[in-house]
């Protein structure tokens, strides 16, 4: 595990600025529009050293090589692969498992995950159980000397439940030591959890939300604690080539940057607009996990949550999460609609359940929209 050198503000700040190579010491990493570098002669093509130089853009490429440093260094991993979308950085983690294999995964995650994994069961023979990602003795006759991974997010989505990683990883390694914990920090980010300094082994984002924040690009991410099975990874990465161009690496890189400022003010905002939403009469109950910028909450009635959404000003109704602006959406048609009924409503995923990525806007601005929209 790399040592932090410095505080999380001050790595994010100084992304790249200083290990970007240019020539002219640009402050901001340029961008490589090339998909090949020329070599010089017959000896470089020979000697050439695919960690040190550049040859062909999916294998790698400045702007992406210094992103994915900046990653790894972020949440304490071996080394980072910078991806087209989240679904990609999960389907490289998969890259690394077999037919039969088995595998652990808590019960409240991104719908998209459900759908993936469903495909893999039918498909390639993985063989999937579920854990409440609460009591932990279950965990615990869950996991085999078969276990090949134990997959979670936490906070989870969109139920809010916490998932204590350290007591997830220790369950998982005293069972077999080979056993990947794989956590999708997608909601918290390396601002507030660091699950590979929590015992994880793998750590994937959907940088599409918080790490890029802005709500205008796809990007996914993959970071491995271990050399080894980095290396795995990076094999499957350069093989399949799921890899991030050029420019999205640039944008995410400099997105990066002002990651620990927006985190501050989500958290802010959430809070505030938590609070409030729990003294609206339409309003049945609040989950709000205490940190970062995800609600969920429950209205009274259904007849309510149309007329929420035909009358906000402010708030865009509309899938996704993370960026500054705020967005509602209502996971039981949206994000987890390829779940069954019965499935979803023993998950608390109701009609009535609404899930709100609190944006940067002033969060009385916030407060006003949502209860104008209500009603009385
Ligand atoms: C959105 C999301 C994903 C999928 O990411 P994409 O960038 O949309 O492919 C995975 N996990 C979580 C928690 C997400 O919110």
């Amino acid at each position: 595990m790399t040592q932090k050198q410095f505080d999380i503000d001050t790595l994010l700040a100084q992304a790249g600025n200083r290990d970007n190579n240019d020539q002219y010491h640009s402050v901001s990493t340029p961008i490589y529009l090339t998909s090949n570098f020329r070599h010089r002669d017959l000896e470089d093509a020979e000697t050439f050293d695919p960690h040190q130089q550049y040859s062909y853009s999916r294998l790698s490429t400045p702007t992406r090589s210094v992103l994915q440093k900046t990653l790894a260094e972020l949440e304490g991993g071996a080394n980072a692969f910078a991806v087209s979308s989240g679904m990609a950085a999960i389907q490289l983690v998969f890259s690394l498992f077999n037919s039969g294999d088995e595998i652990v995964t808590s019960d409240d995650l991104y719908g998209g995950s459900f759908r993936y994994f469903d495909y893999l069961a039918e498909h390639y023979g993985i063989k999937f159980s579920k854990w409440n990602g609460q009591d932990y003795d279950e965990l615990t006759k869950l996991v085999s000397a078969n276990t090949k991974c134990v997959w979670l997010e936490t906070p989870s989505n969109p139920t809010m439940k916490i998932i204590d990683i350290q007591k997830v990883s220790d369950i998982a390694h005293r069972a077999n030591p080979n056993i990947l914990v794989c956590v999708d920090n997608t909601f918290l980010t390396p601002v507030y959890q660091q699950p590979l300094r929590e015992g994880a082994d793998i750590v994937v984002h959907s940088a599409t939300k918080y790490l890029s924040g802005h709500n205008d690009m796809l990007a996914g991410c993959v970071i491995a604690k271990s050399k080894e099975i980095a290396d795995t990874l990076e094999f499957n990465f350069n093989t399949t080539g799921v890899t991030l161009d050029p420019f999205d690496s640039w944008l995410l890189l400099r997105s990066l940057k002002t990651l620990s400022v927006r985190m501050a003010r989500h958290t802010s905002n959430a809070k505030y607009v938590a609070a409030c939403l729990a003294k609206l009469p339409q309003v049945e109950k609040v989950l709000y996990p205490g940190v970062g910028g995800m609600i969920s909450f429950y209205l009274k009635d259904m007849k309510q949550v149309d007329r929420l959404f035909k009358h906000l000003k402010i708030i865009s109704f509309a899938e996704s999460l993370g960026g500054i602006e705020s967005l509602l959406t209502i996971p039981s048609l949206q994000t987890h609609s390829d779940m069954s009924k019965e499935a979803r409503l023993k998950l608390g995923i109701t009609d009535e359940l609404l899930r709100l990525s609190t944006g940067l806007e002033n969060p009385k601005d916030l407060v006003n929209d949502l209860t104008q929209a209500l009603g009385d």
